[in-house]
């Protein structure tokens, strides 16, 4: 990776302000899903073992620019703290002298997290100000939130005109794990694409076609496929304005030579609900009043069998309408088939809000090779775009480079912190 990273200074007895990515559910005051807070745990724990004194800032949820109670990060601040045994204080806002004087008084080992930074808009709005207030509070930055690194934001880009900048453990995997599929992914590579539409993925559909052996395509957006093949969908999710589109992306395929699955057979149900009257229909045959909400099992055995030599799988977008458990099947067989290949070796990235959410309801995390903690960013890192959160850390090989200072393998351990120092 050509980012600096936390391995690349040692951060005994400096302030460092990391920006995690705790964008949590939280439902009556409890985090319901700490994935995310335990993603960012090698990094605040190498750090704090390195002795530093640790300025945490996130966002959660949108409160857009206004303090809004249920979006507090107490919540986050105690599991936090219960997963890192050590007291994690939370302040009552990321900005005046209440935070000033609680950073003041921070001692190596100890860890502060800033209240909810979206309770300004200046954060959304990349303010000078508010970056230069937050930059205030340390001596270094360290980004490991890279499910915000697409969004240009006073602590993730800002921030970055005022201290050296950093990548955090969990930014460099994420990095490292979606540029090895842009890059140079073990062959043959394939993609799995679902979810609602194409429209939002049209970009990242280009973008694999010049590098994966086969595509897999299901979920609602393979309609509009089904459509540019001169199928018709019935009462389905379709999006009539990019069948054109999809008939550009089959041609495309076609004349690469990139293997291209759509369903065969799909389920139908007269209703997209729960208890709705469904069954399985071919491709070709979707009567008029019903919707397609999953591929059918011919389609899921084609899939598997396709991606059964896979070395390298990328998968984005549930299969079906999932979130019915009837209407799930062909998301978590594939979910399943996925965790397999993992095991044996292949290389298997899943990204994606909802697709993540699968594997998690599941229990396949640790299955596979890389969850990535970003959706929309892992999907702007697929389309090849540069992520403004990435591009403002220091460059491993460039004159901004003068910023580092001496590199440690490992952190240096402080005299009177790190966790050997805690009873
Ligand atoms: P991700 O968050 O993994 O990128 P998307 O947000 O693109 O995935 O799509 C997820 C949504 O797609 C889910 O809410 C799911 O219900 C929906 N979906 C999947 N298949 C269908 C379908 N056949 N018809 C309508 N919606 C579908
Ligand atoms: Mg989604």
């Amino acid at each position: 990776m050509d980012k600096l990273t936390i391995r690349d200074f040692d951060p005994g007895r400096k302030r460092v302000f990391v920006r995690v990515d705790f964008n949590v559910p939280v439902e009556d005051g409890k985090v319901v899903d700490d994935s995310r807070i335990r993603a960012s745990l090698p990094t605040i724990r190498a750090l704090l073992r390195g002795g530093a004194m640790l300025v945490l800032a996130s966002h959660l949820g949108r409160p857009n620019g206004k303090v809004v109670d249920s979006f507090r990060l107490r919540p986050v601040a105690e599991r936090l703290g219960a997963l890192l045994r050590v007291p994690v204080r939370v302040t009552g806002d990321a900005l005046g002298l209440g935070t000033q004087d609680a950073v003041a008084r921070l001692k190596p080992g100890q860890v502060l997290l800033l209240e909810n930074l979206r309770f300004h808009a200046a954060e959304e709005a990349n303010d000078p100000g508010f970056a230069k207030t937050l930059a205030s509070y340390a001596d270094v930055y360290v980004n490991d939130a890279f499910g915000t690194a697409h969004r240009a934001h006073a602590s993730t880009v800002g921030i970055t005109q005022y201290l050296p900048a950093y990548a955090g453990l969990l930014m460099e995997r994420e990095i490292k794990m979606l540029s090895t599929l842009m890059e140079s992914p073990e062959r043959p590579f394939a993609a799995v694409i679902g979810g609602a539409k194409v429209s939002g993925k049209i970009t990242v559909l280009d973008e694999l076609m010049k590098r994966v052996d086969t595509f897999c395509i299901g979920g609602g957006m393979a309609n509009t496929f089904l459509v540019g093949k001169g199928h018709t969908v019935g009462k389905s999710l379709l999006e009539k304005d990019r069948v054109e589109d999809a008939k550009r992306i089959l041609a495309a395929a076609e004349e690469r030579g990139v293997q291209f699955l759509l369903p065969t057979d799909v389920v139908v149900a007269k209703e997209v609900t729960r208890g709705a009257e469904h069954k399985v229909v071919p491709a070709h045959k979707i009567p008029n009043s019903w919707s397609v909400v999953d591929i059918g099992p011919q389609t899921t055995a084609a899939f598997q069998a396709a991606l059964e030599p896979a070395r390298t799988i990328f998968w984005n977008g549930p299969l079906g309408v999932f979130e019915v458990p009837t209407f799930g099947d062909g998301t978590r067989a594939i979910a399943r088939f996925l965790a397999r290949k993992a095991d044996e070796g292949a290389t298997v990235v899943v990204g994606g809000g909802d697709s993540v959410a699968a594997v998690q309801q599941l229990g396949l995390t640790e299955k596979m090779s890389h969850i990535s903690t970003g959706g929309g960013a892992s999907l702007e890192f697929l389309e090849g775009r540069e992520l403004p959160g990435i591009a403002a850390l220091l460059d491993r090989d460039s004159g901004r480079q003068g910023h580092a200072e001496e590199r440690t393998a490992e952190p240096a351990s402080a005299t009177s912190a790190g966790e050997g120092a805690r009873p």
